[in-house]
């Protein structure tokens, strides 16, 4: 058997031990090839259970992370979805078969131009792209039923919450650089806002604006 389809298969039988049962979630992990989301030295890792790096400095999930997150969405075929941090587009294609549409926001052009390459390989037509700056959210679009965002905030951005449908919620890893973050869950409610604690993590960080590095050639927000 192919060895990566084996490594999968064992990478599946760990998430359920750790707590993903939902098989739905499990499923939609399954048929998402996270061997194309990295650099070509990196394929053979693919399936195990740690974050890769992706270039820009920036990193892919661990799939524990992206399948917790995954679940905690408790997603349906009906849902609008936000993300902040594309990355390499592994969570988006994970979220784009649970959901009606991903709207994905990303900092660095030369990342989102590779993520916006796989969807399109892999057929994934519902998952709509900006480069630019998640802080700001994507008002044009709101509101949204959920919002993921995969880099750490200093705390919940309030454009965000305010993009966030009511009844509607966001997952958030909340806390400084290199200390104790947590994933929170921030609920928009009739009245206001209500905020748990789900997971101690450790996320690159949340920055601002649009990175302008070498390579880079932006135009500005937007696209
Ligand atoms: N979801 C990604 C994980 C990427 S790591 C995946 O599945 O591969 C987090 C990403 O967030 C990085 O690519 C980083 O550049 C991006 N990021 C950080 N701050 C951001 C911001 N303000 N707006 C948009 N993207 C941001």
């Amino acid at each position: 058997m192919d060895p990566l389809e084996t490594a999968k298969i064992k990478l599946i039988m760990e998430l359920r031990h750790q707590g993903i049962t939902d098989a739905v979630v499990l499923k939609a992990i399954e048929n998402t090839p996270r061997e194309e989301f990295l650099p070509a030295a990196l394929r053979m890792q693919a399936y195990d259970n740690q974050p890769l790096p992706i270039g820009c400095d920036q990193t892919i999930s661990q799939p524990y992370i992206v399948a917790f997150m995954t679940q905690h969405l408790k997603l349906d075929r009906s849902m609008v979805v936000l993300e902040i941090g594309t990355g390499s587009g592994y969570q988006a294609a994970v979220l784009s078969r649970l959901c009606r549409r991903v709207y994905t926001i990303e900092r660095h052009r030369p990342l989102m131009r590779e993520a916006q390459a796989r969807f399109q390989a892999q057929g994934l037509h519902n998952i709509t792209t900006r480069v630019g700056d998640g802080y700001k959210g994507w008002p044009e679009a709101a509101p949204f039923d959920r919002i993921v965002v995969t880099a750490a905030a200093p705390e919940p951005p309030e454009a965000l919450i305010a993009q966030l449908a009511v009844g509607g919620f966001m997952l958030i890893p909340v806390g400084p650089q290199w200390q104790g973050q947590q994933i929170q869950r921030i609920t928009r409610t009739e009245t206001g806002i209500e905020t748990e604690d789900l997971l101690p993590v450790r996320f690159v960080p949340m920055l601002p604006g649009v990175e302008r590095a070498a390579g880079n050639n932006g135009t500005g927000d937007g696209g």
